[in-house]
């Protein structure tokens, strides 16, 4: 396996590192292990306060951040910068609700009033990341596993090695004590190893399906804690009554962000006939006209995907969509040169077997679907075996409230498109994996929800 930082909008290779090897994660096992038994106990108002440290430094240097994120997986030069501070966002908000969420639940159970429900930390928790977001997904899960008193060990994906150890260097600039905030340069096959160590209390994971399952069955052979976050096909509804104009615009957004790389990136596109003409039309010419190139250049809307091999898998799965009977509306192939650009991509016609409408589509590919109504509609958004999140555009109440209903997935949004935000849960059904991150929710995945009886006792 190699670690290493290739630019994705040249190809050039710009780092490599060593997997570490098993000495070397022995010791950083026995540092977090130890490092939890201080963390734990500390005020939590003080871990508290090096989150919110830790927060501040990423707002602060968010260009810099920004940059290595460019640099490592092609992100958007702006976009970057923003996922910093979105990241000190999160910081924020779990240093000023930690106490909040980590308070007992009284429960008046008898007449001494001792009884509870407390919230305990669990231990070292093992984060096995995926480079598209490459600071959000990781602050996701250690702003609050650490405010609630678990140390962190960050197997990171093995493309971002140098935002790995940022985000390592980040918590320790912010005052975290050592062992708990730890990155691993390791490889996806010792992963196992460490679900297995009795020092490792519960694993979290985003990425595919593939690695979902991986994990999930180290984490089940082990009786060990997980959250799955895996990936989605989210559908994106245009019904008759819909504002077509902001739906288009919104479209394009949902689909094109993060250069198409995101599991809540919208894919299929399911449209009433009667408006759908005027959609596809106005839709696959937004596509058309994106300016694809540098990620480095603030006009670039489409930067290069993360790594070759994600190009190229790109470009199989609608070789293969149009084998099937799809047909290109608008781009269908990657560019010459250097670099790992996919053109945007508007397919139509697309058959249920074909990947664009089955699978995941990691770039920026939108699979275009006619149906006759809202029942249709819902039933195609359902047909798939991800239920991440779902958008869809009307103005009738009545449809809006049946599709917040029907629809299988963690997130619905009505007339926008779906983004995490750390005031709500995020997390999937289906095989997008359970559990949940942010808000209180995401904070109480990685506690001991503990009963606290207590009677016969003086004063
Ligand atoms: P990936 O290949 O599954 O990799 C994600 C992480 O898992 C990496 O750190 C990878 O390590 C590791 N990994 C892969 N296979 C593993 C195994 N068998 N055992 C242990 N670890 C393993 O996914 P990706 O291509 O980086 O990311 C894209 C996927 O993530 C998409 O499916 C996307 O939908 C999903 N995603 C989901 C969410 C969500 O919140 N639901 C958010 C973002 C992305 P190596 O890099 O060393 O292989």
């Amino acid at each position: 396996m190699r670690i290493e930082s290739v630019n994705p909008a040249t190809g050039e290779r710009l780092r490599t590192f060593d997997p570490e090897r098993a000495p070397a994660v022995e010791a950083k096992l026995a540092r977090a292990a130890a490092a939890f038994r201080t963390w734990s106990r500390r005020p939590l108002s003080e871990r508290a306060e090096i989150v919110a440290r830790a927060g501040e430094i990423l707002e602060n240097d968010r260009h810099a951040f920004g940059r290595l994120m460019t640099l490592e997986m092609g992100k958007l030069v702006g976009a970057a910068a923003d996922e910093a501070a979105k990241c000190a966002t999160a910081c924020r908000y779990y240093a000023e609700h930690g106490e909040e969420f980590m308070r007992p639940e009284i429960v008046a159970a008898s007449a001494d009033g001792r009884d509870a429900i407390c919230f305990e930390p669990l231990g070292v928790v093992l984060a096995v990341m995926p480079w598209n977001f490459p600071f959000w997904q990781v602050i996701r899960f250690a702003a609050p596993a650490l405010v609630a008193g678990n140390v962190g060990l960050l197997k990171h994906a093995s493309n971002v090695p140098q935002c790995a150890l940022a985000l390592e260097d980040l918590f320790r600039r912010a005052g975290a004590t050592e062992g708990v905030f730890q990155t691993l340069l390791i490889g996806s096959e010792q992963v196992a190893a460490l679900i297995a160590d009795d020092r490792v209390a519960a694993v979290t994971v985003t990425g595919s399906e593939a690695a979902g399952r991986a994990i999930g069955a180290a984490a089940g052979a082990h009786l060990k804690k997980s959250v799955l976050e895996l990936g989605g096909s989210d559908p994106f509804l245009v019904l008759q009554s819909a504002d077509l104009d902001r739906a288009v615009e919104m479209a394009v957004k949902a689909r094109i962000v993060n250069t198409g790389q995101s599991c809540i990136a919208a894919k299929r596109f399911i449209v009433a006939d009667t408006v759908y003409d005027r959609f596809a039309a106005a839709f696959t010419a937004a596509m058309g006209a994106l300016v694809v190139g540098d990620p480095s250049d603030p006009k670039t809307q489409i930067g290069p995907l993360a790594t070759a091999a994600i190009r190229d898998g790109v470009a199989e799965q609608v070789a293969r969509s149009v084998a099937a009977g799809a047909r290109v509306l608008t781009g269908g192939r990657a560019l010459e040169g250097p670099g790992h650009y996919y053109l945007p991509t508007v397919l139509c016609d697309v058959p249920p077997t074909a990947p664009a409408a089955r699978d995941e589509v990691f770039g920026p590919v939108a699979a275009l679907f006619r149906v006759a109504g809202i029942d249709e509609a819902i039933a195609l958004a359902n047909a798939t075996p991800f239920g991440l999140g779902a958008a869809a555009f009307t103005r009738e109440r009545g449809e809006a409230d049946r599709l917040s209903r029907e629809l299988e997935a963690g997130s619905v949004f009505i007339n926008g498109m779906v983004a995490s935000d750390v005031r709500f849960p995020f997390g999937g059904v289906k095989r997008s994996g359970h559990g949940r991150e942010l808000s209180l929710y995401g904070l109480r995945e990685f506690v001991n929800v503990k009963t606290v009886r207590m009677t016969g006792l003086s004063a």
